[in-house]
């Protein structure tokens, strides 16, 4: 009797395997509601290393993950650590530079969260050094694992040898790559409150702001473009060709040496379900839903896993039978929603976007949301800037673009649009050459798609 009462008041073991961005947040979430939280991290404890091995990735932070962290009280902390961005700003191949705001208020860069900040709780250990794979012998003892281990998660290679366990994973045909751009001064080399773009189509380059006035440029392109540059003065040539402006600003040296240090990284979709074994074992992030990186969402869905989850414990009085089966329900249709979304983005921005659609209906969707903000909201309003469950955000998205009144709005806007441009821009050959285009990413879809209905259905 005495026994069994001390084992119900024990507290539950809930074991996050990977301390990464999601892993480091879940951790929090467990904890605050009183488990007894062990994390498994295969990376070595940060404070400790002489040299932080990784890549710098900065993120761009928005409503679903501030809304993440503010439940477990980090908001202000990781807000007060980040670099807000008011805009994109799009560098033409002449080096002008065009200002294009988000519809709204803006999104946060983040730098890095790591697991240390779950050990604000007292009932949260940290295992460092400690990789979990399938081979290995040790045991996990715990009556909840999480499995927050990233796109090649070692935990979800447990759920593919189970029966009616889907999954799909998709390398796109591009890589990316990270170069630094150095502080000038010690100020930044550009505008830091923006996300610089230069859309050059079948590759690009962005810039995100650093907290130490650097700025993390990344590259993204085809890996057959990555592999045919093969010296230094072919990487000058090419920059030269596609963004001269960044040469002085990112340094001639560095540019020839930074090139080769780490070969293009791919990217990956992946998709699954269920996301959960019986009461035991649950996935979260990229572990569970991997995404490329074109809609700016990843990591936040990977925390807005960490609230829904929340949310359904608390439903559900913590009764893990219940929560994971519920869990698996309600969350697998928003994250295969964006990473169809992203996906969507990376393949058709390319195809159809160019700048003077994207300019005309981005003031065009603004203008009609501003008057008539319950009715018709952006796309990348509704991902962005709201907790709009994601597929539901798509079938919204959906029925905007059958409305159609709207589209007849758009399209004798665009024709009275271009007719006042023609009047003003004398020679619209020179443009394609140096306006702005395909600015992905973190673009708006919708922009995409009426795009294309303009061009194929016809005013
Ligand atoms: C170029 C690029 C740009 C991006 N930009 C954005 C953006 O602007 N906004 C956004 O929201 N998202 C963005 N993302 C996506 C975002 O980076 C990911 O969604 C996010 O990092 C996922 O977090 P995670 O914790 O699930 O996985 P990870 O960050 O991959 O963390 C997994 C952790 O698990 C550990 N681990 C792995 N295997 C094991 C094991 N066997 N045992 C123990 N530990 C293990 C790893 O060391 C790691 O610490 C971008 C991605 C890329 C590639």
């Amino acid at each position: 009797m005495e026994e069994s009462a001390s084992r119900s008041d024990k507290k539950k073991v809930v074991a996050v395997v990977g301390g990464g961005l999601v892993g480091a947040l879940n951790a929090c979430y467990f904890a605050k509601r009183g488990f007894d939280v062990q994390v498994f991290e295969t990376r070595e404890d940060i404070r400790k290393a002489k040299i932080v091995k990784g890549r710098s990735i900065n993120l761009a932070l928005s409503h679903r993950g501030r809304s993440a962290l503010k439940h477990v009280g980090m908001e202000d902390k990781i807000v007060s650590k980040g670099i807000p961005m008011h805009a994109r700003m799009i560098h033409s191949l002449s080096g002008k530079q065009s200002p294009i705001p988000y519809g709204k208020k803006g999104q946060l860069l983040l730098q890095r969260l790591n697991p240390t900040e779950a050990e604000t709780y007292p009932n949260t250990t940290l295992n460092f050094g400690r990789k979990l794979s399938d081979g290995s012998e040790e045991e996990i003892q715990a009556d909840l694992i999480v499995g927050c281990d990233g796109a090649f998660s070692a935990i979800r290679k447990q759920f593919l040898r189970r029966s009616r366990f889907n999954f799909s994973q998709t390398y796109i045909p591009h890589g990316y790559m990270e170069l630094t751009m150095p502080p000038i001064n010690g100020e930044f080399a550009m505008k830091p409150n923006y996300l610089h773009i230069w859309p050059r189509n079948t590759f690009m380059m962005i810039a995100l702001p650093n907290l130490d006035k650097t700025f993390t440029c990344t590259l993204f392109m085809p890996f057959e473009e990555f592999e045919k540059i093969t010296t230094g003065d072919e990487v000058i040539e090419f920059f030269q060709k596609y963004f001269p402006d960044t040469i002085p600003l990112i340094g001639v040296d560095a540019l020839k040496r930074d090139y080769f240090r780490l070969p293009g990284q791919a990217m990956v979709s992946v998709k699954c379900t269920p996301y959960h074994i019986g009461d035991k074992c649950v996935l979260m992030g990229d572990a569970a839903h991997a995404v490329v990186p074109f809609y700016g969402q990843g990591m936040n869905a990977g925390f807005e896993d960490c609230i829904v989850f929340e949310e359904i414990m608390e439903q559900f009085n913590e009764d893990f039978s219940a929560v994971l089966p519920e869990y698996t329900r309600v969350r697998v249709p928003d994250d295969h929603a964006i990473a169809d979304l992203a996906m969507y983005n990376y393949i058709e921005m390319r195809a159809h976007v160019n700048s003077r659609w994207f300019l005309f209906r981005k003031h065009v969707d603004n203008f009609l949301h501003a008057i008539m903000p319950k009715t018709i909201i952006p796309l990348y309003t509704m991902v962005t800037f709201s907790r709009i469950r994601y597929h539901e955000a798509v079938k919204r998205w959906h029925w905007q673009d059958k409305v159609r009144c709207f589209k007849k709005i758009c399209h004798l806007l665009f024709i009275f649009h271009s007719l006042a441009a023609r009047r003003n821009v004398s020679d619209f050959s020179n443009l394609a050459a140096d306006e702005p285009v395909s600015p992905w990413p973190h673009a708006e879809l919708s922009d995409v798609t009426c795009a294309a209905g303009f061009s194929t259905n016809g005013p």
